[in-house]
Formats: C-alpha cells, sequence, structure tokens
C-alpha cells in the first residue's frame, strides 16, 4: 500500500493552488495526480508548431478579477499581458458589441427608434447599469418589452440552444446573467479590475505553480485505478464528484465541446478575437487567438467551438449544467462527501459549480486556509 501525505486528483488550477499551498505554507509533501497526459487541466495551453501562435486547447481563457488576492497569488508565478476581451455577436448580419449595449442599440435599430429605446433604458435603470435580459423581458413597458424580445431571440436563445441544448429560462438566470445587456458604451466583455493574460501562458504558469520539491506529479494516472492501493492523510478531488462516488445517486450532466483549430493562410481573419454566432452556423463562436498575446505570424488559427451533451468516456467535461434538479442531486452528493472526513471536494467538476478561473483560485485559496 502506498502512503502519501496529500493526495491531489486532477492538475488544473484548484489542484495546483493546493498543491503550492500544501508545500509552500505547510512544508508537506504533495502527489498530485491526473488522468490526462498534460498539466494545466481545462486551461492547458500551447504553442501550434505551424503558426507559433498560443491557442487555448479548451477553449477561451480570459483572466479577470475583482480580487486582489487572487491576482497578488498568481503574479507570484507569472508575467501579465495586459488585455482587455472584446466580443461580437453576428446579429441580422452585423457584428454588434458583446455585453449588447447602447452602441449595440444604435446599430441594429433605426435611429429614432433606438434613441426612444434608449432613453427608456436610461429612465428606467440609469446609466452603467447591467441589466440580465430574463429581467428585460419583465419591464412592464411595450417599447422595452419589444427591445428585450429582439435581443433575447437574436443574442441568447440561438446561441444558448447550441451552448446548452435548453433555453436561456430553463437555466440557472445566473448563466444568462452572465452577459447581462449593458447600458453602457463601455465595450469590453469584463469590467473587473485586472484583466490579463499570462504572459508565457497558462501552462507556464502551472508549471511554475508546481515546481516545488516537495510536489510530485503523475500524469496518466486515473483516479480509479489507485484508490484501493493508496493511503492518504488527505485527498484534495477536482474531478467530478458524483465520478467520485461511483454515480451512486445518479450521474451529474454537463455540457462539452467539441472545438475545431482552423489555420487560415491571412494576417488577420476576424476584426477581433471572439465573434458569437447565435444565429448562424452550428458552432457558437470563433476565437482567434493571436490577438491574445498579440503574437505576431503570415497565418492565423481560429478555433470553432460545436457544444454536445457530455457522455462518460466519450468526451471531456467542460461545464456544470446549472439548474434546479441537478443542484438537488449534487446536493446529495454533499450529504454524502460531508461524512468522509480527510476529502475535500474543489473545482467546477468537485462543486458542479460554473467558476470562472479567479473563483477557482479563490476557492483553493480559502480551503487552505479552513484546513
Ligand atoms: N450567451 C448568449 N449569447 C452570447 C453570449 C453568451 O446567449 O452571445 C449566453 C449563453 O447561454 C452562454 C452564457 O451566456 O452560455 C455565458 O456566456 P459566457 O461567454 O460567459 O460563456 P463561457 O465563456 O463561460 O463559455
Amino acid at each position: 500500500m502506498r502512503k502519501v501525505t496529500n493526495l491531489i486528483v486532477g492538475c488544473g488550477l484548484s489542484g495546483v493552488v493546493l498543491a503550492e499551498r500544501l508545500a509552500s505554507q505547510k512544508h508537506e509533501e504533495v502527489l498530485i495526480i491526473d488522468r490526462r497526459n498534460h498539466i494545466g487541466g481545462n486551461v492547458y495551453d500551447y504553442k501550434d508548431k505551424e503558426t507559433g501562435i498560443t491557442v487555448h486547447q479548451y477553449g477561451p481563457h480570459v483572466f479577470h478579477t475583482n480580487n486582489k488576492e487572487v491576482w497578488d497569488y498568481l503574479s507570484n508565478f507569472t508575467e501579465w499581458h495586459r488585455f482587455m476581451y472584446r466580443v461580437k455577436a453576428v446579429i441580422d448580419g452585423i457584428e454588434v458589441n458583446i455585453p449588447f449595449n447602447l452602441d449595440s442599440l444604435h446599430k441594429v435599430f433605426p435611429q429614432s427608434l433606438a434613441n426612444k429605446l434608449e432613453t427608456k433604458l436610461l429612465k428606467k435603470f440609469g446609466f452603467n447599469q447591467k441589466v440580465p435580459i430574463l429581467q428585460l423581458r419583465q419591464s412592464n413597458d411595450s417599447d422595452l418589452e419589444f427591445l428585450a424580445q429582439y435581443i433575447y431571440e437574436k443574442v441568447f436563445l440561438g446561441y444558448t440552444i447550441k451552448q446548452w441544448g435548453v433555453k436561456p429560462e430553463d437555466l440557472d438566470a445566473s448563466v444568462s446573467g452572465r452577459v447581462p445587456v449593458y447600458i453602457s458604451r463601455d465595450d469590453r466583455y469584463f469590467q473587473d479590475r485586472y484583466q490579463a493574460l499570462p504572459l508565457n501562458g497558462y501552462t507556464a504558469m502551472i508549471k511554475n505553480i508546481l515546481n516545488n520539491p516537495l510536489i510530485k506529479v503523475e500524469l496518466n494516472t486515473d483516479f480509479a485505478s489507485i484508490r484501493n492501493n493508496i493511503e492518504y492523510d488527505r485527498l484534495f478531488f477536482s474531478g467530478a464528484i458524483d465520478e467520485y462516488f461511483n454515480y451512486e445517486l445518479g450521474k451529474l450532466p454537463y455540457r462539452s465541446l467539441d472545438i475545431m483549430f482552423k489555420i487560415h493562410n491571412c494576417n488577420y481573419l476576424q476584426s477581433g478575437p471572439q465573434i458569437n454566432y447565435p444565429e448562424n452556423y452550428d458552432y457558437t463562436r470563433s476565437v482567434e487567438y493571436k490577438y491574445y498575446l498579440d503574437e505576431k505570424s503570415d497565418k492565423t488559427i481560429v478555433s470553432y467551438e460545436y457544444p454536445y451533451s457530455y457522455e462518460e468516456g466519450k468526451h471531456e467535461r467542460y461545464y456544470p449544467i446549472p439548474d434546479k434538479a441537478n443542484q438537488d442531486l449534487y446536493d446529495r452528493y454533499v450529504a454524502k462527501a460531508k461524512e468522509l472526513k480527510n476529502v475535500w471536494f474543489v473545482g467546477r467538476l468537485g462543486d458542479y459549480k460554473y467558476y470562472n478561473m479567479d473563483q477557482t483560485v479563490s476557492r483553493a485559496l480559502e480551503l487552505f486556509k479552513e484546513i
């Protein structure tokens, strides 16, 4: 029987932050395993061989946070490339800012109508306010309801059906609420104080976080294949909580993605780093990675995301699906988890939460303070 002090399952952000804290602050040994053949979990990136451009294998990860502690912590392990993300969606064939803002309004409507809607929005909600689309739909004003219906249909409905397989109102309101209507001229995707990408990529940052002689990394190692042959003082599990319990209470659903990378023989293909397609095509969005780190190449590489429902053994898990039934099932797993003395669940899959990267890091830092 192998014995370790700390076993961490999953080499993504949650796992590596916990490993680093345990090694550097408690001076304890950590074994961190991952079933994949690389570190970093879904933040893993690499330089594409043909173009030399850094791409995110599991889709776009743009770091943003208001949490100074998280920002300062990660800054120990990377230099930053300051970068404010800008996203457009093609609606009615026109590229408009996402979040849909006052400029988007003026792009899609005739001036008189846009002016009238802008005045009503300002009066009802005020300037610089963010209004979730599901809330805007309940405006009790026929003009604002018309606007809400337009944005709902053109920006949210098609995209959400592609992305999640259901309508926005069939998911927890926080999902569509991530991208509210923004009564502003600010065309950035995020308004957080700190917005940046690791200058040398996420994988390099993760490597630095793991750079401690007390941390041992074992890749291509499935927890299931070692769990009966290993003893630990503590286990931190960032895999899927339902899988840990062998799906005893039933399977939690996840969404997955097929991401197709295509090299184009031109300098730039798109007007900006990310274009969403709520109405057209089978993919949700296309991402042109050379914009991210402002990398230079004669060619460009663009990814196209095709979402589908996760099937065990076939796909990678990308997103928990936040709705009432799934939350109830997850809560029942949490009750079982509470019976375990030395096991903690973390991360998007362990906590079954649609975390952003900064929330993942924050959760790991807070958990470390509690143990
Ligand atoms: N969304 C949408 N249209 C858009 C952008 C977002 O309907 O143009 C909705 C969609 O349901 C999406 C959710 O808002 O899944 C969250 O979007 P976000 O960009 O935060 O998704 P992520 O980058 O996490 O995949």
